[in-house]
Parts: C-alpha cells; structure tokens; sequence
C-alpha cells in the first residue's frame, strides 16, 4: 500500500477501508474528507430531543461470514439480533412482506388467477431489454401491473421501459434480503408462498445509539491507529499528474498530496459531464407523544396516491430509540434534486400528514415535531445506458471508486463493507447484483 493514502467518504465504505489500512499500519498516513460534520453518509443517525432517527429503515443483514465477523469485531458486544417485521400496503391493507400466503389470498381473486395463469407464459429471454421486460418475464405481466409498475415510476420518476434491468435485480435483492426466501421468479414466489411460515429473517443493530453507532466505533479506531478524519471538508475532485492521482482538491482550494485516493462519493462529482445521475430522498422524521399502532419495522408504499414510498418505525428496531410512551415514524419520498420539493419540502407537510392518516399510521394530535432531511444521492439510477457509461472511464492511476455512490453501485452496508474489506486486504472484488 502506498505512503499517502486520501479517503473521500466517511460512509460505511470509507470508514471500513480507513479502519482497515489503518489497522494494518502499512500507511505512512490516512486521511479520510468528509462533508458532513458526522459519519456514516447514508447509515447516520439523527438525534432530537431523545429521539434518534436512521435514514429510512437501516439494518445489518449478510450471507458473508467474512462481513459478519468484521460487523461483531466492531461493534463488539454493543449489538442486539432483531427478526424482521416489514410489510406491504396493498389495496388498504398491511399485508406480511416477503408475501405469506394468508396475504396473497386476501388478493383480488382476478389478479390472483391471472397471476397463476402467468406461470405457464414466461417469456424468453432474449426478448428481455430492460426493467419492464425482465419482470414481466420472472414475474409475469400482472404481477408487474399490480405491485412493480406504480411503486417504480412513484419511486425512481422513471417508466419501467426507461431502466436498466440491474434495477430489477438489485431492487427486488434488496427488498427481498435474505436468500432464504425464495422470490427470484414467479413460481418460487408461488412455491414460498405454501411455506407454513416465512423464513424468519434476522438482523444485527447496534445496541445503543441508532446505526452510525457502528460507523463511530470504526472513527474511534480509526484515530487510535493514527488515521486522520476531516470532517466538514468537501472534496471537489482530484489532482493529476501525467495520469497518475498526486491529491485531492477541496472546495476551498486546499490540496491534500496523495498517491492513493479512494473515492466514495458520488462519481458524478468526479466526472460531472457523464451523466451518472442518483435520486434523492426526502426524510421527514416526525416524534409522537403516544404510541400508534404501526407493529412493523417499515413498509412499502406503492400506491402513486399517497406520497410516501416507505415508512419506517424506530421503536420496532430497537424501544429506546424514543422516550417512554413515545413514538416515531421516518417517511421517505424521492424527488428530483432541482424540484420545487426538494427547495420546499414543507409544502407536502399537509399532503403528508393525511396520508399518513389515511393508512392508519398516525394521529395528527400527538404530533411533537416534524424535521425534513434533504439526502442527495441516495440511490444510483439506472438507465439503460449506464453499463456502457461506466465501462468507458479509464481512471488515472492511483485511483480507486469505491461504495455506493462512488462505484456507482445500487449495494447495501453489507456490500460496501465486504468491498473493502476486499480492496484492503489485495484482493479481487466483482459488484455483484444477482446476490445478495
Ligand atoms: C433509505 C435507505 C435505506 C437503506 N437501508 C439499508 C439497510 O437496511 N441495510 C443495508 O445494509 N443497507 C441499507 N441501505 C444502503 C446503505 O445505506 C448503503 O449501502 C451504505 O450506507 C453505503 O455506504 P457507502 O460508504 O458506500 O456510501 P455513502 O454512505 O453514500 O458514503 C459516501 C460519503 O461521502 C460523503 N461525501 C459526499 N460527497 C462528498 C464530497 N464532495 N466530499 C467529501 N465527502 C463527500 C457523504 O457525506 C458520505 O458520508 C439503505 C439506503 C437507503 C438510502
């Protein structure tokens, strides 16, 4: 490894890299730039008045023991295992996600049979160009009608037509977690479906503090073994010198020397003209001063009339997460980053909060405060054309992309984790978006 090591990112990603290079102690020196004032990037925490807020629903879940043992040597004995409760609203309804049976015949029988009878029309595979095309074929076409379609186009302001089918892939992965639970095709989807139960899916949290609890153990070593964290600073791109990276400019016009960068944060800061776009979400977290009767961690939203693609309950992670008797809910809406929401949040407050009512998940009477969050780049979008975009990069030596906005990579903790735990150790790491 190299002499000056600059980390851009102090998400999961960068943090994981830094803890590691740092720990091997064959750096001269790693420095770690971070825009925020705080780490974590996506899996940080906000604190109010006794009240912590994750961004949207944020667990540990992983098939990779190498990812597991890293996640229990940080967070020692400070973490808690939690079975999975989420949960699809669907025509008025919570019904268990992944679907149980007793959910998918509360169905409307119409759609139910039709769905069936999509068993015996797969289509082949070589008819299949983009996201619609490959549900349509794993799922049949009115499957993608009722649940695929809508929530896609609410969530990404895209047609199905118009993504890639990696979003397929990548989205239903994540939605679904834990291989277990087979949901990969229609008929896997059918042949879960007779289960007696669903896998019970379980997941790691940190046992004090929200998730960034994790990412404030991996500073804490980081800086133990000499590392440097700059927080606050905001990298602009880097410096080269006949194609090799010699730093990292910042906005204020500082240059940090390094041989090595690593970089994590969205490339399109690094390459603004080559059209890598992300969306971004708006995060109301909103603190109630009685318990509601919302009984799962979170839950998708389809449905194009309410304005909220998920809600995620605190309390159902882990109690404390709110006063005694209280309550919380995180609701996520992605918008466009140059619209009039994103500039105004609280003009959907009125929106929002009937929604809310309108799917039984809170009491406008017990209302403490109502924060917005603007996060920029939380998911990288798709379009048919991305493959070809990325393959065309020839990076100057001494440069590595890295997690979720960086590799531009739709990943969760646990990829951005294992990544670098790869890149660290010398080894080959492949993004992969068919496992998870
Ligand atoms: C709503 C939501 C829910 C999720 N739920 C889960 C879950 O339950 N389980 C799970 O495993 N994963 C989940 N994920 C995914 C998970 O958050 C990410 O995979 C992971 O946090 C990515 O880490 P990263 O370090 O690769 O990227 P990031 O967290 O994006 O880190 C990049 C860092 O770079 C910083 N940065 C950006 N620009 C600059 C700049 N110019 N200069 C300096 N620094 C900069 C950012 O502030 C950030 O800290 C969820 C994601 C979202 C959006």
């Amino acid at each position: 490894m190299s002499k000056s090591t600059v980390i851009v990112g102090a998400g999961i990603a960068g943090l994981t890299l830094a803890e590691r290079l740092t720990t091997a102690g064959e750096n001269n020196h790693v420095t770690i730039i971070e825009r925020n004032s705080t780490p974590g990037g996506l899996a940080g925490t906000f604190k109010k008045d006794d009240f912590l807020f994750d961004i949207g629903p944020h667990r540990f879940h992983t098939s990779d023991h190498t990812v597991e043992e890293y996640l229990l040597d940080i967070l020692g004995d400070e973490h808690i295992a939690i079975k999975r409760a989420s949960r699809v609203y669907m025509e008025g309804k919570y019904k268990y996600w992944p679907l149980t049976l007793g959910a998918v015949r509360s169905l409307p029988f119409p759609v139910l049979f039709r769905s069936f009878l999509d068993l015996f029309r797969r289509s082949k595979d070589d008819s299949i160009h983009n996201f619609a095309d490959f549900i349509i074929a794993k799922y049949g076409r009115n499957l993608y009608h009722f649940f695929f379609s809508g929530y896609t186009r609410k969530f990404t302001g895209m047609d199905s037509e118009s993504l890639h089918v990696d979003w397929a892939a990548a989205g239903v992965n994540r939605a679904v977690i834990d291989r277990k639970v087979k949901a990969d095709n229609l008929l896997s989807l059918f042949k879960g479906l007779l289960l007696p139960k669903p896998a019970a899916t379980v997941f790691y949290y940190p046992s004090t503090g929200g998730i960034q609890t994790f990412c404030d153990m991996q500073i804490a070593r980081i800086r133990e073994n000499g590392g440097e964290v700059r927080f606050s600073s905001t990298a602009a791109g880097i410096v080269t010198s006949e194609g090799r990276v010699t730093g990292v400019k910042l906005s204020n016009g500082e240059v940090i020397p390094a041989d090595k960068v690593f970089w994590s944060a969205p490339i399109s800061i690094l390459y603004p003209e080559s059209g890598f776009r992300f969306m971004n979400t708006l995060v109301c977290n909103i603190a109630l001063s009685k318990r509601q009767q919302n009984t799962y961690q979170w839950c998708y939203f389809g449905q194009e009339d309410v304005i909220f693609s998920r809600l995620t309950v605190p309390r159902n992670f882990r109690q404390d997460t709110v006063p005694d008797g209280c309550d919380s809910l995180i609701a996520e809406i992605t918008v466009p980053i140059d619209s009039e929401l994103w500039r105004n949040p609280d003009s959907c407050r009125d929106k929002l909060l009937s929604d809310l009512e309108k799917v039984s998940a809170l009491n406008r009477a017990d209302i403490i405060f109502l924060d917005w969050q603007r996060i920029p780049a939380t998911y990288p979008l798709y379009d048919l054309e991305y493959r070809n975009r990325l393959s065309k990069f020839e990076l100057p030596e001494g440069l590595e992309l890295l997690g979720r906005c960086g590799s531009f990579w739709y990943n969760n903790m646990d990829h951005s984790i294992g990544q670098s735990l790869a890149i660290a150790a010398g080894e080959s790491f492949e993004k992969d978006f068919w496992k998870t």
